[in-house]
This record gives structure tokens, C-alpha cells and sequence, in this order.
């Protein structure tokens, strides 16, 4: 039996991994569920599971939490340091299924007990990818990737010279607005940026896939978990999503993983591993899918991902800036208090006064770096004249 935790049970890939666990109840033991305000839905499923604890991020959902579950043995609690405390119990792997840097503490002490680590939370290799790493190291935890490309990359590598590779391309769906006129996407909203044309996902990555601010913080992810330079993560548009990732090698061979557009395969693939079970994705009809089309992306409909090159560039604390800038503007875009291409221009601004004010220059930053460079870019963010106007 496999020990699971998944923190985030409730959300888009939370809820897909519920379903792949239940479906196979001889194989994982469910030991902390988490959740934020649906705690219906989080009380329901810690029952199905027989879940241990289940931890609600909001002490005001707590009374709620512990009433739905009276009776059932099922322990409750409430607040972050809670949801910290049930990453730490002991359990062979847990799925870091949070949105945010709100990730990125549980998803350390899910590493500090030496659990496989599956990541869907790209948050936490962006603003502490070396951390990360080297915790990792430190207590003989794996990282298993679950973003849909960076697993893809991974497969693709099982098996390979590691320095025979030359580039990894991630390939990008190009979101809501693709096909839209350049002029048009100052004006759209977040109803609009909120619906995609091949995944199902929650709120706010799908509006970060139409900014491409899904996609930077992929690459910088990318970079991170396999080790690679900047100059060697590339990105490919790709409207049909079968391709989610490819890996080139010295030799010329590129390895290219395909798929149904469907995220249970790679949540599958990590619960599983190192083992491959079947799953219940479609199968691809290549004879049906026809052709497949590719472009370069355009860097004036999608500044983030040049914004993502320099953060590479810049290393230290800054990709722990960018990242909570970009959840800062991304906050002001859903409450209409900026445009869509305003996120960018808040991310960048708030880039340029902590460069220029030496604050991302760290080696090897710590934990307490890390959240003090998050908590300033959101503080700045706040204050760019953008936001003040
Ligand atoms: P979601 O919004 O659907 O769910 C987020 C979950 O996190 C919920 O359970 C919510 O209650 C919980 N949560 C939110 N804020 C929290 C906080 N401050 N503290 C504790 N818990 C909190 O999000 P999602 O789409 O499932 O995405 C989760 C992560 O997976 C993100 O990092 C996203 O980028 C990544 N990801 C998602 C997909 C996808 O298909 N949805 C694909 C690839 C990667
Ligand atoms: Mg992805």
C-alpha cells in the first residue's frame, strides 16, 4: 500500500487525483486530505478515502469541517501551520496539488520527512527551485513532476545520458486568446481569459495560460527540475495539445511525448511510478488527429515569457519576485482594477525596483529569503502606479 497525502484535494488536480486513488483502493492509503473553503466537498472525500485528518486552510471553515465529519474518526484542524503539519506526517507519497506560493512551506515538509514529492505545484521550483533541490537531496525525498510537460520531459529522459541532451520544448496551447487581434487583448476579461480550448483547470492557471504566464513559470520550472541553462528550455506554440513536451538530444533525436490533453495521465504516471498502470485517459486515433501545426511565439502578445528569460538570467531571489508579483496582478486583473496586459507591466515594474534595490542578488537563498523577496514583490506590486492610479 502506497501512503498518499494530497494537499489542494479539492481543486482541479486534487480532485482528479481523489479519483484515480479511489479507483484503485487496494493500492493507496489516504493519510492527509486539504482544502480551503469547500469544505462539503473536502469532508466527502476524506469519507471515501478513510483519510486520517482532514485540514481546511481557513479557521473560520473549521467549525463547518468538524460537524460534517462528526462521528467518522476523521481528524480535523484548520489554518497553514495545520495544512505544514499534515504534509509532515509520514506518508510514501504526497501530491502538491496547492495553487501559489502557499505551496511551497507544506510542500517542504513533505520533502524534510523524505516523501516522493509529486509536483503540480510549479510554484515551488519557481521561487525556491535550488532550495528545493537540496533539501531534496538532503533527506532522500523525490521529485516527481506533474505538470503535463515537465512529466513529459521526464519520461522522455528515462533511460537517457543526461548530458546528451541539448534543449528541452515545452510546447504551449496558446490559451483563450491565440487567435485574437493584438489590439483586442487589452480589453479582455477575466470571464473571458478563464475558459481554454483544450484543458480543464482551475481558475487561475487557465487565465496564466492565456497570458503565458502559465508558460514562464513552466520554463523556469523546467530549468530548475532538470538542471538545464536558460538558452536550453524552449517554447514552441502548439494549438492542439497532443505534444506536451519534447527533449533534443546531441545526436539530433528529438523525443516527443504525446497524449490526449488530459491531466490524469500525468497524475497517474507520478502515483504510479516507477511503475506504469493503465488509466483512464483517451487513446489517442492518430489517423482522426490528422495533422498537428506548430509557431514560434509572438513576445508582444506574451511579454511574460520574455519576463521569464530574465528572471533565469537574474537567478537569486528572483524568480520568488516574479512569481508573487504575478499572483499580485493576477489578484488586480480578477478584480478589474487592471487590464490584461497590465500583469505584465506590473510584474516587470516590480522586477525593475528590486533589481535596481540589490534585493534579488542572494546566492543560495534560504526559506526566510524566499518568503521575505514574496512578500516584498506583492508590497510593490501593491504600490506600482498601475495599481495606485
Ligand atoms: P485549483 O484552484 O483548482 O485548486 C487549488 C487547491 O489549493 C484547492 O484545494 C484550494 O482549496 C487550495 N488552496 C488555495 N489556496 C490555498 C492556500 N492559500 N493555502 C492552502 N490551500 C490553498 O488549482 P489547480 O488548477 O488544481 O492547480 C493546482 C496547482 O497545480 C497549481 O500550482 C497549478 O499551476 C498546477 N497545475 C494545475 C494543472 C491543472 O490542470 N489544473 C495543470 C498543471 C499544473
Ligand atoms: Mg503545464
Amino acid at each position: 500500500m502506497k501512503r498518499v497525502t494530497i494537499l489542494g484535494a479539492t481543486g482541479s488536480i486534487g480532485c482528479q487525483t481523489v479519483e484515480l486513488i479511489e479507483a484503485a483502493p487496494e493500492r493507496f492509503e489516504t493519510v492527509a486530505l486539504t482544502g480551503g473553503r469547500n469544505v462539503a466537498l473536502l469532508a466527502d472525500q476524506a469519507r471515501r478515502l478513510g483519510a486520517k485528518i482532514a485540514v481546511t486552510c481557513h479557521d473560520d471553515c473549521l467549525a463547518e469541517l468538524e460537524q460534517r465529519l462528526a462521528g467518522s474518526g476523521i481528524e480535523v484542524a484548520s489554518g497553514d501551520a495545520a495544512i505544514t503539519e499534515a504534509a509532515a506526517r509520514p506518508a510514501d507519497l504526497v501530491m502538491s496539488a496547492i495553487v501559489g506560493a502557499a505551496g511551497l512551506v507544506p510542500g517542504l515538509a513533505a520533502i524534510r520527512q523524505g516523501a516522493t514529492l509529486a509536483l503540480a505545484n510549479k510554484e515551488t521550483m519557481v521561487a525556491a527551485g535550488p532550495l528545493v533541490l537540496a533539501e531534496a537531496r538532503a533527506h532522500g525525498a523525490t521529485l516527481l513532476p506533474v505538470d503535463s510537460e515537465h512529466s513529459a520531459v521526464f519520461q522522455a529522459l528515462v533511460g537517457e545520458d543526461r548530458d546528451a541532451v541539448e534543449r528541452v520544448i515545452l510546447t504551449a496551447s496558446g490559451g483563450a486568446f491565440r487567435d485574437w487581434p493584438l489590439e483586442r487583448l487589452a480589453t479582455a476579461t477575466p470571464e473571458q481569459a478563464a475558459t481554454h480550448p483544450n484543458w480543464a483547470m482551475g481558475q487561475r492557471i487557465t487565465i496564466d495560460s492565456a497570458s503565458m504566464f502559465n508558460k514562464a513559470l513552466e520554463v523556469i520550472e523546467a530549468k530548475e527540475l532538470f538542471d538545464l541553462r536558460p538558452d536550453q528550455v524552449e517554447v514552441v506554440v502548439h494549438p492542439e495539445s497532443l505534444i506536451h513536451a519534447l527533449v533534443g538530444f546531441n545526436d539530433g533525436a528529438l523525443m516527443a511525448h504525446m497524449g490526449a490533453p488530459d491531466m490524469r495521465h500525468a497524475i497517474g504516471y507520478a502515483l504510479n511510478w516507477p511503475e506504469r498502470r493503465d488509466l483512464p485517459v483517451a487513446r489517442l486515433d492518430l489517423a482522426a488527429v490528422g495533422s498537428m501545426s506548430f509557431r514560434a511565439p509572438d513576445e508582444a502578445r506574451y511579454p511574460a515569457l520574455r519576463l521569464a528569460r530574465r528572471v533565469m538570467e537574474e537567478g537569486g531571489l528572483a524568480g520568488a519576485a516574479f512569481n508573487a508579483a504575478k499572483e499580485a496582478a493576477l489578484d488586480a486583473f480578477l478584480d478589474r482594477r487592471i487590464g490584461f496586459m497590465q500583469m505584465a507591466q506590473v510584474v516587470e515594474r516590480v522586477l525593475d525596483t528590486m533589481s535596481r534595490a540589490g534585493a534579488l542578488r542572494v546566492d543560495s537563498p534560504g526559506l526566510d529569503a524566499v518568503l521575505g523577496a514574496d512578500a516584498e514583490a506583492r508590497a510593490r506590486a501593491a504600490r506600482t502606479d498601475l495599481l495606485t492610479a
